[in-house]
């Protein structure tokens, strides 16, 4: 039978799909793992690159900021000093108010007025130093301040020199710059002032402590010279530089500015951080999700296995099954039952009754087996018995076995029925029930043979007064005397009656024994236990006569009939009877009677029993002889055949009875066996 959802196939292009499935599903987990790595990486380097941009544009507004510091700075000194030649035109009073000045600004090294032919008129040197200038005198750098001089007067404005290096006592030295701003009066320029400044101490008054501690200041010529520093400090790795120019007159220098950043570096600023925090985020997240993946596949696959599994399982049953909902129509069946019945499942699947596989004559029985069944009563747990129709019209016997079918929740969704085929069984059985029966007939008969032995004494008395009777009668019609015809008619008449009456006898003994082989009732019917013995007795009784036993019935009162097979079970009492008789046929025994009892037995709920017994006064059973007595073919006669027992046994066990037999305290055995009594009255 092949369909789409059977056979090994299928089951590997299940699996197969799978794989396949998870191939794919595995390839899209690396490009999204990819992705979000870069996706990550990039989004890092963004945060990085801007955290070092703003870290510039920081760095380009304070360096600006300071140009203006330094800028302002340097026009309120050139206030001061247009003050200082305005109001005092007396050296004394310009030395006092000078020297306060250069207590107030400490980039001052020195304060000169000189005449408009640049000849020195006084000077004075910073209080807060040592004299600047004594190691290398002012003529030395004439020329920077000359230069810076003229360029005043040009442009009757304050003018810078370009810096020059002033060296000191102590071997050191520093950059020095000048700023010359000409005195005018009425349009005539009558003097100048001169002050110098030290570059690396204007850098320090002008700009605040703070900023000079955050970064690396310096002024440096255009072509990178460095001429003054200040703040300097080495810690920390990225460096960030910003230049600006300050473009004096007469001079142009440069203010650049290092700012040194310690470690930027692995979280820079809070964005980084947060990127970098959402980023492992996202990664556990992943790896989570990646567990959970790599779980859910492999609870995946071993569901695909134990499906296949199961799948195979139901394939390979010999068992059918088959699933009904709660409606009773068909949801499952498998290749077994399909087999069964010889229809596809498609012909079976969602069918209801009637079912194709219902035998047409049984459709009523079952459709009101099937409504009892869906009102939700239990089917017995042992199974049952039914006939089911190939598609081919033939009939199969089917043992049923049926369960609710309970789902996962509790509930029931229908239910399932598993079949047998028991056919063959049934086939075998009857086999071996006709080959009992005919090992019962033989048995029979082998009785019969014994019988006939018994017969032919019992006949032999009948037959020996006909034969005198009839002899006399010839006798009587031989020696016929003339005148006495009455008397001989008379006698003659007696002699034939008694000759009748003795056929008659030997006819009765004869027919006794017909009747016992011939009858053969194969169907169980009910009978009083008293009809039961009543028919062996004619045959007990011959035994009986001829071995000198004395046959006593005891009945109890009101007995209730039992349910047999009459033929089987008056074989078995004869068995039982003709068994006690042989075991009492010793010589010296003198008093043989054998009992045949019949009364109620204990009875439970379902059934009730009577119980008949056979019981004599014989040499009863020896351990040896026992163990083997339902042996078949055991016999310690000479004659006997050993059948006897074991087909009593397999009699009274087919009615459902049971056969024991006990040795008695005095002496003999006693055999009892059980009947059933019929459930309804018959
Ligand atoms: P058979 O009568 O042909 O020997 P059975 O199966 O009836 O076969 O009996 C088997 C044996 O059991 C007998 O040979 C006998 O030895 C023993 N047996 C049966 N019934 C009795 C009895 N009532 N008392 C003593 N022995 C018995």
């Amino acid at each position: 039978m092949k369909s789409p959802w059977h056979g090994p196939t299928a089951a590997r292009d299940r699996l197969a799909l799978i794989w396949s499935l998870r191939d794919k599903r595995l390839s899209l987990w690396v490009a999204l793992v990819g992705l979000v790595a870069a996706v990550l990486i990039t989004l890092v380097w963004l945060a990085g690159r801007y955290e070092a941009s703003q870290v510039q544009s920081t760095l380009e507004r304070d360096t600006a900021d300071a140009i203006n510091d330094i800028r302002g700075g340097l026009m309120r000194d050139v206030q001061a000093l247009q003050a200082l030649q305005a109001s005092h035109s007396t050296t004394t009073a310009w030395s006092a108010e000078a020297g306060g000045l250069l207590r107030e600004h400490r980039a001052w090294l020195r304060v000169e007025w000189r005449d408009a032919q640049m000849q020195l008129r006084h000077h004075i040197d910073s209080p807060l130093r040592a004299p600047s200038f004594s190691k290398t005198p002012r003529s030395n750098v004439v020329n920077e301040f000359m230069q810076a001089c003229q360029r005043a007067r040009r442009s009757n404005g304050p003018a810078y020199s370009s810096s020059f290096f002033v060296p000191q006592d102590d071997g050191l030295g520093f950059e020095v710059m000048d700023m010359c701003l000409p005195l005018v009066v009425a349009g005539e320029t009558v003097g100048y002032a001169i002050t110098s400044y030290s570059l690396q101490e204007m850098l320090a008054e002008h700009l605040s402590p703070a900023f000079a501690r955050r970064n690396e200041v310096s002024f440096t010529e255009p072509d990178g010279t460095r001429l003054a520093a200040m703040g300097q400090h080495g810690r920390g790795v990225r460096l960030f530089s910003a230049q600006q120019l300050l473009d004096l007159p007469g001079v142009t220098l440069v203010l650049r500015v290092d700012g040194r950043r310690g470690a930027p570096d692995l979280f820079p600023n809070i964005l980084t951080a947060l990127v970098i925090a959402m980023s492992i985020a996202l990664v556990s997240v992943l790896v989570l999700l990646v567990k959970d993946s790599r779980r859910r596949l492999k609870a995946e696959r071993e569901l695909a296995e134990a499906l296949a599994f199961r799948k195979a399982m139901e394939d390979s049953l010999v068992t059918g099954l088959r699933a009904r909902d709660l409606q009773g129509r068909i949801t499952y069946v498998n290749p077994a039952f399909c087999q069964m019945v010889g229809f596809e499942p498609a012909e079976l699947l969602g069918r209801n009754a009637p079912m194709p596989y219902w035998p047409p004559e049984m459709v009523g029985e079952y459709q009101q087996r099937q409504a009892i069944r869906l009102a939700g009563n239990a089917p017995p747990r042992e199974g049952y018995e039914s006939v089911f129709m190939r598609k081919d019209g033939t009939r199969i016997s089917v043992l049923i076995i049926e369960a609710p079918l309970i789902n996962v929740l509790g509930q029931q969704t229908g239910w399932m029925s598993a079949f047998l085929d028991i056919s063959e069984q049934r086939r075998v059985e009857e086999m071996s029930r006709a080959s009992l029966e005919r090992l019962q007939a033989t048995a029979r008969l082998a009785t019969v043979g014994e019988m006939a032995s018994l017969l032919s004494h019992e006949l032999n008395q009948p037959l020996a007064a006909i034969s005198s009777y009839a002899n006399g009668s010839l006798n009587l019609l031989l020696n016929n005397m003339p005148g006495e015809t009455t008397q001989t008619l008379a006698d003659l008449h007696v002699a034939i009656e008694r000759i009748a009456q003795q056929a008659g006898r030997a006819g009765k003994i004869i027919n006794s024994v017909h009747d016992f082989v011939r009858r053969r009732d194969q169907d169980r019917e009910a009978v009083t236990p008293q009809a039961l013995i009543d028919a062996i007795m004619p045959l007990v009784q011959l035994q009986a006569h001829k071995l000198r036993v004395r046959v006593v019935i005891e009945l109890e009162d009101h007995l209730p009939m039992v349910w047999c097979d009459r033929t089987m079970v008056e074989q078995v009492l004869l068995n039982l009877a003709r068994n006690g008789m042989q075991a009492m046929d010793t010589p010296e025994m003198t008093h043989r009677v054998l009992k045949i009892q019949a009364r109620r037995a204990a009875s439970n709920v379902e059934h009730q029993w009577v119980e008949l017994a056979v019981t004599d006064q014989g040499s009863g059973i020896s351990s040896e002889v026992a163990a083997q007595l339902f042996t078949p073919f055991f016999t310690t006669k000479p004659e006997g055949m050993g059948l006897g027992l074991s087909l009593c046994r397999t009699v009274i066990e087919q009615h459902g009875g049971h056969l024991e037999f006990e040795a008695l305290a005095a002496r003999g055995t006693i055999f009892r066996f059980t009947l059933p009594v019929p459930q309804s009255p018959h």
